[in-house]
């Protein structure tokens, strides 16, 4: 479907449709996979569109066409992890430049932000998003870009995506959202002023766990233009296979995401009431203090509930060890929940000191929903819990 023919497609309908070109020698209805590393010149200086796969492969750009139509940017550049996004990103800056972000964002970031980039002399401030003041308070004259998060991760604070954007703009840094965690199917980051939409579509785009891969969705031209050149400078696309499995995976993106949260609020409900459970984090909790703002910048409140459980009742490894529907596994946004400790897993590469200052502790637990039936997912943790 050409964006020319494109009528005002709700979400269900370009995640089907845009991109997914058609082969026309068998007619075909989903895209094929194009492996092929090189493509031929039909004659010096012409060739059908492509010349060599790190550059542009058709399936890779199909499924680039669908991110960027879901977030309702003008153009998406797909790369082989979500943290090779932010590798490409990170060249957009240079030495002497200076980055604000939340304490609390994946902590791969943290640790490409607090390792890597200082080697190539960029530093970065690491505030409470939560409160835009604190953004505006740790700006430099040096500040260049300011990368949002939310929800964050494990503990699903929400940032007022509209009042940071605001402050960026104000001093005219470029506004960096990871919308990972709510999918375009949530939230658009775009409709609140960022510059640039970045995901591990390894997560609820894909959906299945079974591809690593990222995306990064720009709409301003030019921009999009220089991101265009780093990912084919650096090599950080992804591979055509990797590509054609994110474009099937997207096509059910709307449905996923409404039995995603389903399950979650089903779950955390379930926990909110639980005598061995000392607090439930879920923005779709009216408990929860982000509630309101997510519920002005969101859709849904998304697949992934974290709780602290009362370590004086509850041993982690014989619950864990009961559950039959978790598994315990890092990661998110599969069509199987997933369970694990924060503390111990996919937060342990950052200090100890950062993780108890963000409020993980090794009785905090973070569960991915899957899309199985809420009252089995329940009733497992009911009972695994005992
Ligand atoms: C997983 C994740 C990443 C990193 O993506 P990879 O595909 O694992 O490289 C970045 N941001 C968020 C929010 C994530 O959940």
């Amino acid at each position: 479907m050409s964006r020319k023919e494109q009528r005002e497609y709700r979400l269900e309908t370009l995640s089907v449709h845009e991109g997914v070109y058609k082969d026309t020698a068998y007619n075909s209805v989903t895209t094929p996979i194009y492996p092929s590393s090189t493509f031929a010149f039909e004659r010096i200086g012409q060739h059908k569109g492509y010349d060599y796969t790190r550059s542009g492969n058709p399936t890779r750009q199909a499924l680039a066409d669908n991110l960027a139509a879901l977030e309702g940017g003008t153009g998406a550049w797909v790369t082989c992890t979500g943290m090779a996004t932010f590798t490409t990103l990170g060249y957009l800056l240079k030495a002497g430049d200076h980055i604000v972000t939340g304490k609390d964002i994946y902590s791969g970031t943290i640790r490409f932000l607090n390792t890597v980039l200082p080697t190539h002399g960029v530093e970065t401030s690491f505030v409470n998003m939560s409160d835009p003041d604190e953004v505006r308070k740790a700006i430099r004259p040096n500040t260049k870009a300011v990368l949002i998060e939310t929800p964050s991760n494990p503990l699903l604070n929400i940032v007022d995506i509209a009042a940071i954007t605001a402050v960026a703009r104000e001093h005219g840094l470029l506004s960096i959202a990871d919308n990972t965690f709510m999918s375009p199917y949530f939230q658009r980051p775009f409709e609140f002023g960022v510059d640039i939409v970045v995901h591990s579509t390894t997560k609820y785009l894909n959906g299945h766990s079974d591809v690593v891969g990222g995306a990064i969705i720009t709409r301003d031209a030019k921009l999009g233009e220089r991101i265009a050149f780093l990912v084919n400078a650096l090599g950080t696309a992804c591979s055509p296979f990797d590509a054609w499995l994110v474009l099937r995976g997207v096509k059910t993106l709307a449905y996923r995401m409404e039995a995603h949260q389903r399950n979650a609020m089903a779950v955390a409900r379930f926990l909110a009431d639980h005598p061995k459970v000392k607090k439930v984090y879920y923005p779709g909790l009216e408990t929860h203090p982000g509630h309101a703002l997510a519920k002005k910048q969101m859709r849904g409140f998304g697949g992934v509930v974290s709780f602290d459980a009362d370590l004086d009742k509850v041993n982690l490894d014989e619950f864990f060890a009961r559950l039959e529907l978790f598994s315990l596994a890092e990661s998110l946004g599969g069509v199987e929940s997933l369970i694990e400790q924060p503390w111990t897993m996919s937060h342990s590469s950052i200090s100890e000191q950062a993780r108890t200052e963000g409020g993980i502790s090794p009785s905090t637990v973070r569960m991915s929903l899957g899309i199985e039936h809420p009252d089995d997912l329940v009733a497992d943790l009911r009972a695994a819990l005992g």
